[in-house]
């Protein structure tokens, strides 16, 4: 049976990268894209819209009137727009993953109380790969002796603007967990902090420039010896086709919270 998918913030340089991957996605279909009501993309084909040829679904600018056309929605839209659709999603039972990042206390509360209606999964960062290095990075941490320091670079394009990365932050939490601690916020940067290094600690380096898509490197640096656990995205489609894979995953799934770790590992 064919998975309908409806996408908000279909607009979006995500939005883009969606409907092409739902495209490309066996036994998905998009059957419905949203954007915000003072979109000058209301009405166009989202396939169009997406550099693609027309598929017959209109943008449109209201989320409920859509869900009945839908068994999965994926927002990747504005952290202040996230709440109306999980409320949305909520009311008209329809499984939700969120790809939007800097969701709020009450945002992420109102998922809370969704998951108890619906299946809802949400991800700061959908990439398949990276959700493997969480998951590796969360091992190593508790494998190795607290001794050894554990060091996160990230390196990003020049345009953005927060630092440390979220997803630098969530694998300082998974090496956190490892070593059963919690990373306490908010963290310091390596290079901006003067004297000897404290024995064991996790510890962070950023680099901006140019259009790097998105690097993540990982070192558990001991005495004559370091692991190093790296990521590198050279192309913003993996994020979009790890949130469509999870989707699909995600309906019939009985209502609750999910991670990415669910999708990638429960399977097996
Ligand atoms: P973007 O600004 O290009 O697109 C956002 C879209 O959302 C726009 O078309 C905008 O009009 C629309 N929008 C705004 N308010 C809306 C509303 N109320 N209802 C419906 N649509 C609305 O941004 P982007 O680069 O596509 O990123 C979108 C989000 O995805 C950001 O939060 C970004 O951090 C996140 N992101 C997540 C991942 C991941 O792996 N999870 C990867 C990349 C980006």
């Amino acid at each position: 049976m064919t998975i309908r998918v409806g996408i908000v913030g279909v607009a979006g340089r995500m939005g883009a990268q969606l409907v092409k991957a739902v495209a490309a996605a066996p036994g998905l279909e998009l059957t419905a894209a949203v954007d915000w009501r003072g979109s000058a993309a209301i009405g166009s084909d989202a396939g169009t819209l997406a550099g693609l040829p027309a598929c017959g679904v209109p943008v449109r600018d209201d989320l409920p009137a859509v869900l009945p056309a839908v068994d999965v929605v994926i927002d990747f839209s504005r952290a202040d727009a996230v709440a109306a659709t999980v409320a949305a999603c909520a009311a008209g039972k329809v499984a939700l993953m969120i790809g939007t990042t800097g969701l709020d206390a009450a945002t992420l509360a109102a998922v809370d109380g969704a998951s108890r209606r619906i299946p809802v999964l949400v991800a700061a960062n959908t990439s398949l790969a990276l959700n493997v290095l969480l998951d590796l990075v969360q091992r190593a941490a508790s494998a190795l002796p607290a001794g050894y320091d554990i060091e996160i670079f990230e390196a990003h394009h020049r345009h953005k603007v927060d630092a440390p990365s979220g997803t630098a932050l969530a694998l300082g939490d998974a090496a956190a967990a490892g070593r059963g601690e919690s990373l306490p916020r908010p963290v310091s940067l390596t290079g901006a902090r003067a004297g000897a290094r404290s024995d064991g600690g996790i510890g962070f380096s950023v680099m901006r420039g140019g259009d790097v898509v998105g690097e993540h490197d990982v070192r558990f640096l001991g005495a004559g010896e370091q692991l190093r656990l790296t990521h590198v995205a050279t192309d913003r489609a993996v994020f979009a086709h790890g949130a469509v894979a999870a989707a699909g995953w995600l309906v019939g799934r009985p209502p609750g919270r999910y991670r990415m770790a669910d999708f990638l590992f429960q399977e097996q």
